[in-house]
């Protein structure tokens, strides 16, 4: 049984709560719980109310969801009053509040997720999930094509979950709906995608989930052409867990025009890109050839593009150590030492600091300030800037 500091004073406050969704799901599959949430068949007000009462915070954070944040042992457990749908537009669920567990349970996407459980450890399991949980399957709640077509976004969470518990053949009947209402990704906010993207791509292993997209024709609506084959010998070599780098790995097209698709974020943005530039470092790059990478890419991005653009040589391994071992080299000149030199303040002392720092980076980045500002002081003693 999970026991997160807070859930026992969570449970003493509101005795009717249960543990529900994904914490449920993570705890039967032996998996690490971080986060639990509640559903109970009480209102948001009577839930306030209660845990006020217990002495404990509570914050209405989505109060028109029926979501109250309850605060216990400096940590936030969402409470969610029971509830049931009374009309749909297909994105927008209107609800009204109820006691019924098994209703709160069917709105839910899928069988492993629409499982509760109370603070003594027994499991409500309405739908079958307990069971499709050991098998490896992911169904939805009811009719897969339905279900679909009240939140598009559970297209991608299908692949989400099933990249993570799934095994074996997919369940025919989400496949089938899936092909038929796919288009339905396109409705959804680009923020949203991205997200669920990033999940997937989060798997250990997500070379089936992204052949399964690929057939199902989501693939092509999310990353156009992406580049299967480049993905699978990445993640065969044995490359990190990092979602970023297999959308680089998946992307043949334009990062920047992805990246706008998505609305990714400013640092998303710029660490892609660094990704996605091709590097010249081949495995028998000396020391010198490292240091002046170094200086001007960040470490994590160099082994980054050593997956991206590795070959069939030997030594990539080695290479990736040389890197995470080597200090980042920091140009050890300022504008302010320049202007010492007698450069008066203005552009010329930016083209100075280029060129010293040209010479400095020529030779290996080993040269500590003394011997760049002395290379400079010549320089501009002689002829200006001839270096
Ligand atoms: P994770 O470990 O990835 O966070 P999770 O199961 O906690 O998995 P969440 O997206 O946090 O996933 O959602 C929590 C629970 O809420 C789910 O387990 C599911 O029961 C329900 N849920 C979330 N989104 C939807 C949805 N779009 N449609 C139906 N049920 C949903
Ligand atoms: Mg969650």
């Amino acid at each position: 049984m999970i026991d997160l500091p807070g859930m026992a004073a969570l449970w003493d406050a509101l005795p009717q709560a249960r543990m529900v969704g994904g914490a449920v799901r993570d705890m039967l599959a032996g998996r690490e719980v971080a986060d639990v949430d509640f559903a109970v068949p009480l209102s948001p007000q009577e839930v306030i109310a209660r845990v006020r009462a217990a002495g404990l915070k509570a914050v209405p954070t989505g109060l028109a969801h029926g979501t109250v944040t309850v605060v216990a042992c400096g940590r936030g457990f969402e409470v969610t009053s029971l509830r049931r749908d009374v009309a749909t537009d297909g994105r927008h669920a209107v609800v009204e509040f109820t006691d019924d567990w098994e209703m709160d349970a069917s709105r839910r996407d899928f069988t492993i997720n629409a499982m509760s459980a109370t603070r003594d450890g027994a499991v409500f399991d309405y739908f079958g999930g307990r069971e499709d949980l050991a098998a490896g399957r992911v169904r939805f709640v009811g009719e897969a094509g339905r279900r679909i077509a009240e939140d598009y976004l559970r297209i991608l969470r299908f692949f989400r979950f099933f990249a993570r518990y799934g095994r074996g053949a997919p369940d025919a009947q989400a496949v089938a709906a899936i092909v038929a209402l796919r288009e339905g990704v396109r409705s959804l906010s680009a923020e949203r995608v991205w997200s669920e993207v990033k999940q997937i791509l989060r798997a250990d292993d997500p070379r089936a989930v992204v052949a399964l997209m690929r057939e199902t024709g989501v693939l092509e609506l999310v990353l156009p052409q992406a580049d299967e084959a480049r993905l699978a010998g990445m993640v065969a070599r044995g490359a990190p867990v990092d979602e970023l780098l297999r959308v680089a790995a998946l992307l043949r097209g334009d990062a920047g025009l992805f990246a706008q698709r998505w609305r990714l974020s400013g640092a998303e943005q710029v660490r892609l890109a660094a990704l996605m530039v091709p590097d010249a470092l081949a495995p028998d790059a000396d020391d010198a050839a490292l240091r002046r990478a170094l200086a001007e890419v960040p470490g994590e991005i160099l082994i980054g593009r050593s997956w991206l653009g590795q070959d069939d040589r030997l030594g990539w391994d080695d290479l990736r150590a040389r890197i995470a071992a080597m200090a980042r080299p920091v140009f050890p000149v300022q504008g302010r030492d320049v202007v010492a030199l007698g450069v008066p303040p203005g552009p010329g002392v930016g083209e100075v600091l280029d060129a010293v720092r040209r010479w400095w980076m020529a030779g290996g980045c080993v040269a500590d300030a003394r011997a760049c500002l002395g290379r400079a002081r010549a320089a501009l003693d002689g002829d200006r800037l001839r270096f």
